[in-house]
């Protein structure tokens, strides 16, 4: 069966979500919620912001969407993530988010890693790992230690070339905006 976005292969129907878009079916999956966290990557770039993105998915819907706003805001805490879970306790009216799961396009710091686990987040997926400070497995394993309260399941290198290549035209822009300047 082909769709307007693509081959759309049956048997993955077994562990994906399908649903209609604009009249054309569109998979639920893994990689659709990684692009989504991505356009949230590319608002963040346009704000001249480190490219990072965030989407939360509870049940096979994206219920928040946030990316870093570290400049903007003036505000070091400001990554995608903790936004994002700041933005869902409010939502959901409970600081534990149990049950739901956060894309985000670039593997997580110590500080996003921590958040996650103190807010019970079910599952995160990381596009690019980090390999330098990244704390879900790469540098250090924060979401999976066992001395913490709770672990946190993760996948990483879910469109890991996308999310590298917006990460490295965002530096080569910044550097090219200095040379110039
Ligand atoms: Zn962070």
């Amino acid at each position: 069966m082909t769709g307007a976005h693509g081959n759309f292969r049956e048997e993955r129907n077994v562990s994906d979500r399908v649903y209609i878009e604009n009249g054309s079916m569109v998979l639920f999956n893994e990689e659709y919620f990684m692009r989504q966290a991505l356009l949230c990557a590319e608002k963040a770039a346009a704000a001249g912001e480190v490219p990072v993105g965030a989407v939360a998915v509870r049940d096979g819907r994206i219920i928040a969407r946030a990316w870093n706003q570290v400049e903007q805001l003036k505000d070091a805490t400001a990554h995608a993530e903790v936004l994002l879970i700041s933005a869902l306790s409010s939502l959901t009216g409970d600081w534990r988010l149990d049950g739901i799961d956060l894309y985000v396009t670039k593997e997580p710091c110590a500080m996003c890693a921590g958040a996650m686990v103190n807010s019970r987040i079910r599952r995160v997926v990381f596009g690019m790992g980090d390999p330098r400070s990244g704390c879900a497995g790469s540098a250090l394993d924060i979401t999976g230690f066992p001395g913490m309260l709770h672990q946190v399941e993760v996948t990483g290198g879910i469109l890991e070339q996308d999310c590298k290549e917006l990460m490295r035209s965002f530096f080569r822009s910044v550097r090219k905006q200095k040379n110039e300047g």
